[in-house]
């Protein structure tokens, strides 16, 4: 195998982590980039006395001048709490470091892969969401910072690669889970086994029939290399996740059933903008990667819960 010289921005997040981790194991330079806004340098601390491992303390909005063979643009906040809290930073964020870590790829000659969304489905209409569909989102929302900001670098990524010839990668996650997400994270998987575990009340927003697809770590992670790893001639985006569909009280109520905890729910007002249901159409990512998830939700639920328990 070819030792190459990966960047990861985003390194010290939560999927950054384990991607960092997986390109490690295989023999890479890997090189994480992150500004450890909703990082953290204990996630790499680990990584740290390997001799293949680089941490560069960068923040995409800035240029970047570097090495470097394959790009994994992961930097920028996912859960809503964190993106909305600067909203003007996570546009820039999405839109400026795209444009850097493009040029960047640019004049490398390197590939690229984007870390997109489901969230450039918006409040989808079309169910389950293939990649064909272009989505239904409000551009104004409070949740548009995100969602606007990843649609509009998945447009750079495509402009990039028409005007430029840049060889690039679209990946569009759906709700991931796992260790290494944060205690005070703030998305649903995380918050409720929290919660449960510490006998706090289950916070449900609205009535908890909103749906959502919950995709565990090491699968997404394992697409995502797939994906850049993937030679076919395609640059079309690609949905990973699982397509075991549930609702959130559905969700509260195993995560409860598993931890043993008494914790009661309570109903808080649904967020704007909340998308109602969401599922992931895989069948791109099973025809030209032969990927499908092998980790079922529960299976995914008790790695996630004994990691909660042990940090907490
Ligand atoms: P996370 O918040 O744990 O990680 C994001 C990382 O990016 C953090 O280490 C943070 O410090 C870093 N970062 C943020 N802004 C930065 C900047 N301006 N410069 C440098 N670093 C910056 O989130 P995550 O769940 O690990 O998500 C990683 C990527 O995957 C994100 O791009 C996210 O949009 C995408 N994604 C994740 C999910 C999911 O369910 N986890 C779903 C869809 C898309
Ligand atoms: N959610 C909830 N309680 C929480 C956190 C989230 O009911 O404590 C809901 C949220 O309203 C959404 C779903 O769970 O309908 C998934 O939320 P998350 O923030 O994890 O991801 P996203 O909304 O970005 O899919």
């Amino acid at each position: 195998m070819i030792t190459k010289k990966i960047l990861v921005t985003g390194g010290a997040g939560f999927l950054g982590r384990h991607l960092c981790d997986q390109l490690l194991a295989q023999g890479h330079h890997v090189i994480c980039l992150d500004n450890f806004h909703t990082g953290r340098r204990s996630n790499i601390e680990s990584f740290m006395k390997e001799p293949l491992f680089t941490l560069l303390d960068h923040d995409v909005c800035d240029p970047l001048s570097l090495d470097v063979d394959e790009i994994y643009n992961l930097a920028c906040p996912a859960s809503p709490i964190h993106y909305q809290t600067d909203p003007v930073k996570t546009v820039k964020t999405c839109v400026m470091g795209a444009i850097n870590m493009l040029d960047l790829a640019r004049q490398n000659g390197a590939k690229i892969l984007q870390a997109s969304t489901s969230e450039v489905y918006g409040d989808p209409q079309v169910h389950p969401q293939n990649e064909a569909y272009w989505g239904h989102v409000n551009p104004i929302g409070l949740r548009s910072c995100y969602d606007e900001g990843k649609r509009c670098a998945e447009t750079l990524f495509y402009d990039y690669h028409r005007q430029y010839g840049v060889n690039i990668r679209v990946l569009r996650i759906f709700n991931t889970y796992g260790p290494y997400m944060q205690v005070g994270d703030g998305r649903v998987i995380s918050n409720f086994i929290v919660q449960a575990l510490t006998g706090q009340p289950i916070t449900i927003y609205g009535e908890g029939q909103q749906t959502r697809s919950f995709c565990y770590r090491d699968d997404l992670i394992r697409g995502m290399i797939d994906l850049m790893g993937a030679d076919n001639g395609s640059t079309d985006p690609v949905n990973i996740g699982n397509p075991t569909e549930t609702t959130i009280l559905q969700l509260a109520t195993l995560i409860l059933d598993m931890t043993g905890s008494s914790s009661e729910l309570i109903f808080n007002p649904l967020p704007q903008d909340d998308p109602k249901q969401r599922q992931p159409d895989i069948k791109r990512s099973k025809d030209i990667l032969g990927w499908t998830p092998k980790v079922r939700l529960q299976e995914g639920l008790v790695r996630t819960i004994a990691y909660f328990e042990a940090t907490l």
